[in-house]
Order: structure tokens, then C-alpha cells, then sequence
């Protein structure tokens, strides 16, 4: 295995399951990638961002509460528009209270019945009318992802950006939804429990010779422009960095767990307070707000770019991974899939990648 995040930590799991030895690498010298939770005076904070499980996946459901303890939670997100603290997804209930209403509520009338699927910016503009388009929409995304809207693909929208009418303020609507009781590394360290785990380990292609014996699958969840050396150029990433702080003697310093900013003058894009997700901590002093930037290096993001380019080069990287006879290789996960998926889908795909190993052998 290469990455102990989420989908690595779960491969390894069900292989063990199957009675299979696992080794996993994982280049950073703590395991659970992005999805990693960190506490600060008994407050919950997520230095790569906010994580929400949900999922219709009953299989994947069962098996993460089965390994560590849920707390039912159903994510509220609101939007700062001026001094109006709207819902995200917005309703158009409450959008009558913003100054450009009738503008809005002119443009909402004539939207076409389908979204124009093009790009990002049509579907949103065809979805809500180009005034509410700029207020909430345009300039977050521009400062979310680096370039302008319309050069990304509307797949970005089509799952993520919504304008409701039924007054439902949750985020998601799976019917299973929570955040882990003791955060998210701790389910990590669970489905790694039968691993042999080797931290501070990058693996390359190069390294498969002297790590692995020939036909010994290895199941890759990092990036594969990292795994290939960027040999047929680097992939396009998106990264966050998160500042944090520890605000004294308050509870709770904001409206909902994640506040939206979609002001170009404000440079982070959200506030995030994870202790929103563990209601039996509300009445204790003292909270965690982090302010998310955008634009680092990390690898959080990959980017759906509406030409299709960064696909493509990922589609070479992976006959690259096919074409590799001596050791059967299998992507797996957010990184090495190059795909903008939730962490139900990660725990799918790992679930997946096992069952494909189980199957060939
Ligand atoms: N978005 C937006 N305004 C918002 C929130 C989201 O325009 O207030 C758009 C933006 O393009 C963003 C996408 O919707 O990249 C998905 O946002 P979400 O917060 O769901 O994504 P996450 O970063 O949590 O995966």
C-alpha cells in the first residue's frame, strides 16, 4: 500500500480481513492524510479543513461506526453576503432580504428548466441568475480554485451548488451523517489496526523493485504525478492552509460550523469551527476558529478544468500505471484517481481495490 489516508487505511482493512499480510507507506510521519483531527485544550480543530461524513453507502456506514463511535451531526453552512448571514445551500426564502431582490427575483423567473451544462459559471448563471451568480458564487470561486469560473467544469457545481426551496438548512440529505466522537485519525488508527505501518516513507515507481516481490500487488492512493516523479509533467493541484486559533472564555463564535466568505476583499474563503460537530462540548469555554486560505501547495484539490486537460494527462498516468507488468498496480482514492470525491467514496474505493486484489488472487 502506498498512503495511509482514508481509502489506503481502508484497503488495508478488508485485505487484512482476507487474511492478506499489508504493508503500507506513508510519507508523512503520521498516518491519516488530510482527514487527520487535532484537539487544543479539548476542543476539536481539522488543520486540512472541514470533514462531514455522509453517505448511502449502508456498507461503508456500518463499517466506520462499527470502528469508532459516531455522534449524530447534519452540517450547517452559512454565507456572509455583507451583513447578511444567508444559508449555503441558499433558499430562496431568505434571499428577499438582500437589497438586489428584485433584480433577483426577476432573473430567477426566466432560468431555463435545464442548466446549461457547459461550464461551471453557465450551469450556476442558468441556475440562479446572474445577480445571485456574483454575489455568492462567482467570487468565491475565484478566489476557491485560482482561475476564473468559467474555465472550470460544471462538474464542480452539479453535486455542490444548489438554490433550495424547501427551507431544509442540513447540507447534505444521506441518511447517514455524523462526525467521529474521538476524530478522524482514531478511525484511521482502527482500520489500520492489522497493518504493518513504515512512516516517513515516500514511494516512488523506483522503488517497487527492492520493496515488493514480482506479481505482489500494490494498491497506490497518493498522487500519481508524485508516484511517476512528475515524469510526464506535474498535475494540477489546489491547496488550503488553515490558520487556527484559540479564542478564550467563548462557546461558540459563530452562526454554524462553516461560514462562507465570498467577499474578493476578505482573503481567506471560510471560517471553520469543528466543535460545532460535538454538541456534548457546546457549554464548555473556549472554542477553535481557523480561517481557510487558499492557493497553498498542498494537495487538496485537483482540478476539474472545463477543456478537460488535467483529465487528460491523468488518463496518461494512468497507462502508465497499466503498462507497469511486473507488480499489478491499482489506483485508489482522492489523490490518485485525480477525482474531487467525498470520504464515503474513498472508503468505497478502498473497499473496492481489496475486493479486486481478493478476487485476482
Ligand atoms: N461555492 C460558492 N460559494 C459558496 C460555497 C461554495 O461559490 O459559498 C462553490 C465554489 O465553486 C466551491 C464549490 O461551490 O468550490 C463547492 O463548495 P463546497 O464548499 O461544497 O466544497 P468543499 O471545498 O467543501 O469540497
Amino acid at each position: 500500500m502506498v498512503g495511509a489516508g482514508l481509502t489506503g487505511a481502508t484497503t488495508a482493512w478488508e485485505l487484512a480481513r482476507h487474511g492478506f499480510h499489508v504493508r503500507i507507506y506513508e510519507q508523512a510521519d503520521v498516518v491519516g492524510g488530510h482527514i487527520r483531527t487535532e484537539w487544543l485544550r479539548g476542543i476539536p480543530y481539522e488543520p486540512h479543513g472541514a470533514h462531514i461524513f455522509h453517505t448511502n453507502d449502508a456498507e461503508v456506514w456500518q463499517l466506520v461506526s462499527k470502528l469508532t463511535e459516531f455522534v449524530p451531526y447534519r452540517h450547517r453552512v452559512t454565507i456572509r453576503v455583507r451583513s447578511h448571514e444567508l444559508s449555503w445551500p441558499l433558499q430562496k426564502c431568505e434571499l428577499s432580504q438582500l437589497e438586489e431582490w428584485p433584480e433577483v427575483e426577476r432573473e430567477l423567473a426566466s432560468t431555463p428548466d435545464r442548466p446549461d451544462l457547459t461550464n461551471f459559471e453557465t450551469y450556476c448563471r442558468s441556475l440562479m441568475g446572474e445577480t445571485l451568480y456574483d454575489l455568492c458564487v462567482r467570487n468565491y470561486t475565484m478566489k476557491q480554485w485560482g482561475r476564473a469560473p468559467e474555465s472550470l467544469s460544471a462538474s464542480v457545481a452539479t453535486n455542490r451548488v444548489e438554490l433550495r426551496d424547501d427551507g431544509y438548512r442540513g447540507l447534505f440529505r444521506d441518511p447517514h451523517q455524523g462526525w467521529p466522537k474521538r476524530g478522524y485519525a482514531d478511525l484511521v488508527e482502527a482500520l489500520l489496526e492489522p497493518a504493518e505501518i513504515h512512516l516517513g516513507q515516500p514511494i516512488t515507481y523506483g522503488n517497487l523493485t527492492e520493496l515488493t516481490l514480482p506479481g505482489e500487488p500494490v494498491v497506490i492512493t497518493s498522487a500519481l504525478d508524485d508516484f511517476f516523479c512528475s515524469e510526464l509533467g506535474p498535475l494540477e493541484w489546489r491547496g488550503v492552509r488553515l490558520e487556527s486559533q484559540f479564542i478564550r472564555d467563548v462557546k461558540l463564535a459563530q452562526p454554524s460550523m462553516v461560514v462562507n466568505e465570498p467577499d474578493l476583499a476578505v482573503q481567506w474563503t471560510r471560517t471553520i469551527e469543528t466543535k460545532w460537530a460535538l454538541e456534548s462540548l457546546h457549554d464548555r469555554p473556549g472554542t477553535v476558529v481557523m480561517r481557510e486560505y487558499p492557493g497553498a501547495s498542498a494537495k487538496h484539490y485537483p482540478v476539474p478544468d472545463s477543456a478537460g486537460v488535467n483529465k487528460a494527462l491523468q488518463s496518461s498516468y494512468e497507462a502508465q500505471l497499466a503498462a507497469h507488468t511486473r507488480n499489478p498496480l491499482i489506483a485508489a482514492g482522492r489523490l490518485a484517481t485525480y477525482s474531487y470525491i467525498n470520504m464515503d467514496q474513498a472508503v468505497r474505493q478502498g473497499l473496492d481495490a481489496a475486493r479486486r486484489i481478493v478476487k485476482s488472487r
